[in-house]
Parts: structure tokens; C-alpha cells; sequence
């Protein structure tokens, strides 16, 4: 048997991911995603990956967020022609993010074109609504927990991972001139006790494990979101103030909504209004809602399913919508992305909302370096928006605990919980700090031997002493 694995993206990042799974017969690429953030990470989407989407036979997409899927219509535009296999509830997500992040790129070329200060003669998009399309026309739908055959002694499975809606934990099975191994791909890892989402399934038996580490070296807070949220939440309503919270529209829009409700049912917090005004989260929302009480999301903690469209959340979709906001009166949280405040609607409602020292700005995930969302925690004294410096006048906190990954503890705890340790572990998808801290952590906590993998490294599997051998660039 002939296996490599190949590291084209997610390799000293937490964005890109593409791994690449090859045996004499097939080419399977797990995960094809979006280099985001730095420039330098940007521009690694427009360099000609260092395999051949053509030769590529099947994509396996663990999940919809666009650094595990945004590179799709690209690898579609490159020549891959093969089936993009990903469970019914991620199909419909990625539907949606796709065609987003297809339009972004149309508009920031046409806006880098009528302002002339692209580089080329005609700045042009990574991909179009058109190449979108294309690459949403060769998903093909999997169930969790069935094995599906992919010819050329490949198969695989994929099991719930909890992080955020469809999402998956994909183990691959090769079998090839009578030995076979398996190596599962454990995609974003999700985390434990938390509403909405289950807890992540424990990975199967295997030989090899590819690990995401986005959180390989933090800790979440252990302070009860809830216990986070009362005073300052009371406060900003006692004064008749607005509660904005910046929020990403998959999954942390729909998990926030959930914890307010369960704060106002219990008596915690008074029954106001709750906008929620990003046209994605309303879509998205939609689809949260008809998977709402299925295994999908069923809450493993018993008891605390409340339904997504209680009486007092309203849903803004229109521009003409959103702008009646400005019109209400009285104590109301309005939910709107992006969730780092770099741009979207949310702009407009933190324009009235920072001046304001009656209204609360309440952060609600990770603020990426050089984000509005960072520089507050930093603790600016005014952000530039639209073209002119606000002063922040308003209430503010940064709440922990609305992540959807697994943090250092939670991986570990994830890895050590199925039937077998794994005997080497790939860790990929996370900062080089993240990662280095998670294989020390591996290695010392559980004995398992761990590396992590270079940019486009490949690495082979010895079949006769299964173990892997030495890196090749
Ligand atoms: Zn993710």
C-alpha cells in the first residue's frame, strides 16, 4: 500500500485547510478552504495549489465555515470535476456562505476597479457567483455514521463533531494489497456542555489522526456565560440603553439568541425585544430551526431545548428594515455581524451605540489582530468608522464562552475518548504557538506521538512497520 498525506493548507494557520489523502488509486482532499486574515495568508489563494485539482478524485468537506470550503469554486475553476461530499445540513449552509463570499469578491474587485487602486489593469474576484455555483452543482449529500464507498479501497465515514451545524469528524479507511489503516480527520472540534450543539462524538479507533489546534494552547472561561451576562445586561436595560452584540451569523448568532431566551424565561433578565439584523443570520437561522430537535443538534444536557423563534426576537433581512431600528424606543439587543466589527451592518448600529454612554457593546467571540473587536479590547478611546473617529462613550465587555471550539482541555479530553489512543497525530489548523503547546501536551499528558506539519510537506505511510516516515517538502 502507497498512502500519503500532503498539508497544502491550515499548516501554521487557522485558515486554508486542505489535506490531501493519496494511494496508488485515489486522490481524496479533506477540506478545501480559504486562506483569511493576513495579507500574507490572502495571497496564498491566488498561488496555484501544489497538487492538481484535476487528479483530485473526491473532495470530503468536514463543514461549512469558509476556511474549511471557501477554496471550492476556485478548485472548481482549476479543473476539479469530482463530487464534494458533505453531510444534508452542511450542503445548505455552505449554499449560503459560498454564494456570500462569491459576491464579496465580485463587489471588493468592482469597488478595487472603480477606485483604481488595484495593481493589475483589472482587478479581478478569486471566484464568481458563476464559479460558485458550479461547485455547489457537485455536492453530493452523506448521513453521519454510514460508510460510503469512494472506490479504489477508500471509504469513509463521518461522525457529529458538534462545532457548529453539519459538521463532522471524517474517518477515512484504506485498504490496498491486503493491509489496510485508517486516518481520521477530526475537522473543527466542538465543545462539551454546551447548548444547541451536542457534545463531539468520540473518534473512532485509528491509526492516524489529523487534529485541528485553533485553541491548542487557551482555556474558555469557566464563569457561566450567565453569570457574565446578568449584571452588565441588567444594567444597560435599567438605563433604557441598546445591547449590541457583534456576532458571526453561523451558529454564534443562533447560540446567543438561545442563552438570551434562557435568561429572560428563567427571570434573569427582563422580556425585551431581540433583533437579530444580518440577512445571512435570518438564513441561517432558518435552517438551525428545521434541524432543532433532530440528532443534528439535539442537546445532550437534557431539558434546555427552547425553540428559535420565540415571540420576542425579530428578524431584520431588509436594508429598509434594519434602518427602522434606529427608530425604536426603549431597552432592546440587537444581534448583528460581523462578529470582529470589520464591516457589515453591525457598522452602523456601533456608530449610534459607542457614543452612547446608556448603551452596552457586548463582544462575543474571538477578535482577530487589527479588528475593531480588538482594538477596543485593547482599549481604544474612539474607533474610525465610515470615514470618521467615534468616541467610545458606551458600556463595554467581552464575553468568553460563546466559542465553538473545543479549547486545549476539551481536545485533549476529545483525543483520549474514543476506544484506542491513535498512534500518531498530525496537528494541523491552528497558530505554530497553539499547535507546538497541543503536541507538547499530547505527548507528555497522553503519550501519543505528535508532529506538526510544514506548508505543503507530505509525509508516507510504511505499510510493513505502520509508522510514518520523515517529512518531504
Ligand atoms: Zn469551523
Amino acid at each position: 500500500m502507497t498512502l500519503t498525506l500532503g498539508f497544502h493548507g491550515g499548516a501554521g494557520t487557522v485558515t486554508g485547510s486542505r489535506t490531501l489523502l493519496t494511494t496508488d488509486r485515489r486522490q481524496v482532499l479533506v477540506d478545501c478552504g480559504m486562506f483569511q486574515g493576513l495579507k500574507e495568508l490572502r495571497l496564498l489563494n491566488w498561488k496555484a495549489p501544489s497538487f492538481d485539482p484535476r487528479s483530485v478524485d473526491d473532495v470530503l468537506l468536514t463543514h461549512a465555515h469558509i476556511d474549511h470550503s471557501g477554496y471550492l469554486p476556485r478548485l472548481v475553476k482549476e479543473g476539479f470535476r469530482g463530487p464534494i461530499y458533505a453531510t444534508p445540513a452542511t450542503i445548505e449552509l455552505v449554499r449560503i456562505l459560498l454564494r456570500d463570499a462569491a459576491r464579496l469578491q465580485e463587489e471588493d474587485a468592482d469597488y478595487a476597479n472603480r477606485k483604481g487602486f488595484s495593481k493589475h489593469e483589472t482587478a479581478l474576484p478569486l471566484f464568481t457567483e458563476a464559479d460558485a455555483e458550479r461547485a455547489l452543482g457537485l455536492l453530493l449529500p452523506v448521513p453521519y455514521d454510514e460508510w460510503i464507498e469512494l472506490n479504489g479501497g477508500v471509504r469513509a465515514r463521518y461522525s457529529n463533531a458538534g462545532h457548529i451545524l453539519g459538521a463532522a469528524h471524517i474517518e477515512v479507511a484504506v485498504s490496498d494489497g491486503g493491509s489496510d489503516t485508517n486516518v481520521v480527520f477530526s475537522g473543527d472540534v466542538g465543545r462539551y456542555h454546551m447548548p444547541l450543539h451536542p457534545d463531539p462524538t468520540p473518534p473512532p479507533r485509528c491509526d492516524t489522526l489529523v487534529l485541528e489546534a485553533t485553541y491548542g494552547d487557551r482555556h474558555h472561561s469557566d464563569e457561566p456565560l450567565i453569570q457574565q451576562i446578568r449584571k452588565p445586561f441588567l444594567e444597560a436595560l435599567g438605563r433604557g440603553g441598546t445591547i449590541l452584540i457583534p456576532a458571526f451569523a453561523v451558529a454564534r448568532a443562533q447560540l446567543v439568541t438561545l442563552m438570551l431566551r434562557e435568561l429572560m424565561e428563567s427571570g434573569a433578565l427582563p422580556e425585551v425585544p431581540i433583533h437579530i439584523d444580518s440577512p445571512m443570520a435570518v438564513d441561517v437561522t432558518r435552517i438551525y430551526s428545521r434541524y432543532y430537535g433532530e440528532p443534528e443538534l439535539s442537546d445532550s444536557h437534557g431539558g434546555r431545548m427552547r425553540p428559535l423563534f420565540p415571540k420576542n426576537v425579530r428578524f431584520h433581512r431588509t436594508v429598509e428594515e434594519s434602518k427602522q431600528l434606529n427608530n425604536l424606543k426603549g431597552p432592546r439587543i440587537i444581534i448583528s455581524s460581523s462578529g470582529m466589527l470589520t464591516g457589515g451592518r453591525v457598522l452602523h448600529h456601533l456608530f449610534r451605540v459607542l457614543a452612547n454612554p446608556r448603551d452596552l457593546l457586548a463582544l462575543a467571540g474571538y477578535q482577530a489582530v487589527g479588528t475593531r473587536g480588538r482594538a477596543l479590547e485593547e482599549g481604544a478611546k474612539s474607533l474610525r468608522i465610515h470615514g470618521q473617529d467615534v468616541p467610545v462613550r458606551c458600556h463595554f465587555i467581552s464575553l468568553d464562552g460563546f466559542s465553538a471550539h473545543a479549547d486545549a482541555d476539551e481536545l485533549l479530553r476529545w483525543v483520549t475518548s474514543g476506544p484506542a489512543l491513535p498512534t500518531r497525530v498530525f496537528v494541523n489548523h491552528g497558530e505554530s504557538e497553539a499547535s507546538t503547546t497541543l503536541v507538547k501536551r499530547l505527548h507528555d499528558e497522553a503519550g501519543i506521538d505528535a508532529i506538526t506539519p510544514g506548508l505543503n510537506e507530505r509525509f508516507v505511510f510504511d505499510a510493513s512497520s505502520r509508522s510514518w516516515g520523515a517529512k518531504q517538502s
